[in-house]
């Protein structure tokens, strides 16, 4: 049988995409074998949303080519979307698709085997109008599960060049994730992730009111289910039928990734973020108060263009003054094609490395002021993986726990947090979860 590698760069959608395109060279009964191994077939699902991902993305085609030069290489993603002519000058290069037709990736490769030059299908993803729903075919080999519910976005950040590679909002219909979430209870999955491009916009395409809301509760009827996770969510997109099941109800996992991206009330004017710093700050108060020991993590952009020395200060103190649990530092990344690339006031490198390097020594900080306030309690860890007799995974507000007790993988744990360890803490296990 042919092999076929498949690789993902980037985010959680990503993964989950080269997940459903592995399950379908599989159903063909294709060999799946490591992306370092030779292979008849090599798939890159690329990312475009640093310039750093463009160049991985372009090095991890070349390294395929390396490996085999008579292989099939078909790229496709954000990159491939966004710029096909640079994906189709990478030599090797055979099939490129962009954000979607995935579904057609087993038909696409075999054509490229059968005739000379390059397959382009990248096509207008403005036009995309529905979800390219590719259920699963076999289970991922992870403990956490995610599921991709949406797709697209049509926020036009002035920074962010995903609305041009993911065309507009395109949401799961319910019955298929209620179907596809069925589907990995049954396999064992103890935790569901639910992801989207824009996961606050579910259900806008769809007919009736159809939300976030209502999706989870498609998951949540499933018997058998002990977590739901939501994936990266916009603060202002947490409505209060939502907010009221993560109130409510107990498999709901404390955890909010709620991107700030600024600190600074012009900064995020001129990012074409809807709210402004005080909002962010009432809302994540009353989260807080709410939902006792929630984790609230985000992510920070500096260097913004124009941003002044004065307005990234701005942005430390008001991050000082939240309690976030971990933050994602990135150092503004000129994407061509989106309004902020085309402005004269860019801030230098070094400029942006210096203050990348001082908003994340805060993170550390923060994460660890986060993880004291829970030493000497016991919460409920799932955990995920073994390395050299140390495990580790995740407590339902997402804080790491490593232990050397005596765990399984995919099961959870009560486990009392003893100290700080790494990233996260060391625990000591108390009971298993029935
Ligand atoms: S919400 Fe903004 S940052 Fe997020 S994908 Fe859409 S445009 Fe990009």
């Amino acid at each position: 049988m042919p092999k076929v590698a498949l690789t993902t760069l980037g985010c959680k959608v990503n993964q989950f995409e080269t997940e459903t395109m592995e399950g379908l060279f599989k159903q063909k009964g294709y060999e799946i074998v490591p992306f370092e191994e030779t292979a008849d077939f090599y798939v890159i699902n690329t990312c475009s949303v640093t310039s750093l991902g463009d160049r991985k993305s372009r090095q991890i085609i070349r390294r395929a080519q390396r490996q085999n030069e008579q292989a099939i290489i078909a790229v496709c993603g954000c990159y491939s979307q966004v710029h096909p002519e640079e994906i189709k000058a990478i030599e090797g290069v055979r099939v490129v698709l962009g954000t979607k037709e995935r579904s057609q990736i087993v038909e696409l490769v075999e054509q490229a085997a059968r005739e000379d030059g390059i397959i382009d299908e990248v096509g207008n993803i403005m036009e995309a109008r529905d979800f390219e729903d590719i259920p699963l075919y076999d289970m991922p080999q992870r403990t956490r599960a995610f599921l991709k519910i949406e797709d697209g976005c049509q926020n036009f950040c002035s920074y962010c060049i995903i609305p041009y590679a993911r065309g507009p909002v395109k949401s799961r219909h319910l019955d298929k994730i209620h179907a596809e979430a069925k589907k990995l209870v049954a396999a064992g999955f103890k935790e569901i992730v639910l992801t989207g491009i824009h996961l606050g916009a579910y259900g806008r395409d769809l007919a009736g009111e159809v939300t976030l809301a209502d999706a989870c509760r498609e998951v949540l009827k499933v018997e058998g289910l002990k977590r739901l996770r939501l994936g990266s969510l916009e603060s202002i997109e947490l409505s209060p039928d939502l907010f009221e099941l993560i109130r409510s109800d107990e498999r709901f996992c404390a955890h909010l990734h709620l991107p700030l991206q600024a600190g600074s009330d012009s900064v995020l004017k001129d990012m074409n973020r809807h709210y402004d710093t005080a909002e962010f700050a009432r809302l994540i108060e009353h989260v807080e108060r709410e939902v006792p020991g929630v984790a609230v993590s985000t992510d920070i952009i500096v260097g913004f263009p124009g941003e002044t020395e004065e307005q990234f200060q701005q942005g430390l103190a008001f991050v000082a003054a939240m309690n976030f649990s971990r933050m994602h530092v990135f150092p503004y990344s000129r994407r061509s094609g989106t309004p902020a690339a085309e402005r004269k006031d860019q801030i230098p490198d070094p400029v942006k490395k210096e203050r990348a390097h001082r908003m994340q020594e805060l993170a550390v900080r923060k994460t660890q002021e986060f993880h004291q306030q829970f030493l000497g309690k016991t919460l409920r860890v799932l955990f995920e993986t073994d390395t050299d007799g140390i495990t580790d995974g995740l407590t339902d507000n997402y804080i790491r726990v490593y232990t050397d007790d005596a765990v399984v993988c995919g099961d959870l744990y009560e486990v009392e947090l003893e100290r700080l360890y790494r990233d996260g803490v060391w625990g000591k296990v108390t009971e298993k979860v029935k």
